[in-house]
């Protein structure tokens, strides 16, 4: 995403809900790896919001985070440098001297999904070290499938046909074509159309194709 776009998204959502209380600057690749990611922080701590991002740690210069940031989330899902290599997580040791780094002037919440094998190790790291840790337990969604199919579970129907992020609009989700989402779990935007669309499927007691599966579905 260019400066310009995320700024076209930042005005746009400015002026129909005002300045959000907290903007996490993540997505589903690493946000460092945008070349204005500290720009876009920057941006957002002047407008007088909370910049928040959750990165895998690979970023070299930990130091950058301290103009901008007060609290970061860093994924780490296992302290064996084999298995994080296995997991596409190369150069653990960088990682682990990044969390080691920032936490000295940041407040560091670690991420483990919670299919990892090695949750319990890193939640006992985590608890000798004063950090936050947080297990993310991963959505039974269809669209999770690619990414994690040998654990996708399928969610029972839903009774009440309500979701808390349709009722109290609790967070918006831009995608990179700025299409505008009510939460962070629709990966497969196919058969999205807008969040007025989910409301009124659900209110005629169907289930949304981009709502299928997810566990906040009530
Ligand atoms: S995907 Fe889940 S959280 Fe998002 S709107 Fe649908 S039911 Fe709600």
């Amino acid at each position: 995403m260019t400066m310009e776009h995320y700024l076209k998204i930042m005005d746009s959502h400015v002026h129909r809900y005002g300045i959000p209380a907290q903007v996490s600057l993540q997505g589903e690749g690493e946000p460092t790896l945008n070349h204005d990611f500290f720009n876009m922080a920057a941006h957002v701590r002047r407008i007088g919001s909370e910049p928040t991002t959750i990165t895998n740690g690979s970023y070299k210069y930990p130091e950058h985070f301290a103009q901008s940031f007060k609290k970061i989330g860093i994924s780490l899902d296992t302290l064996d440098p084999a298995e994080a290599s296995r997991v596409g997580r190369h150069n653990l040791a960088r990682v682990l001297e990044f969390i080691e780094s920032v936490s000295s002037f940041l407040e560091v919440t670690i991420f483990t999904v919670a299919i990892s094998p090695s949750f319990h190790a890193v939640a006992a790291w985590c608890q000798q070290r004063g950090l936050k840790h947080i297990v993310q337990p991963l959505q039974s969604k269809p669209d999770y499938n690619y990414r994690y199919p040998q654990h996708v579970v399928v969610h029972p129907r839903p009774s009440l046909y309500q979701c808390a992020y349709l009722q109290q609009d609790l967070m918006r989700y831009y995608a990179i074509d700025s299409g505008e989402f009510p939460c962070c779990f629709i990966k497969d935007a196919r058969h999205y159309v807008s969040i007025a669309d989910l409301k009124q499927q659900l209110a005629n007691k169907q289930i949304p194709a981009s709502c299928s599966g997810c566990k906040e579905l009530k």
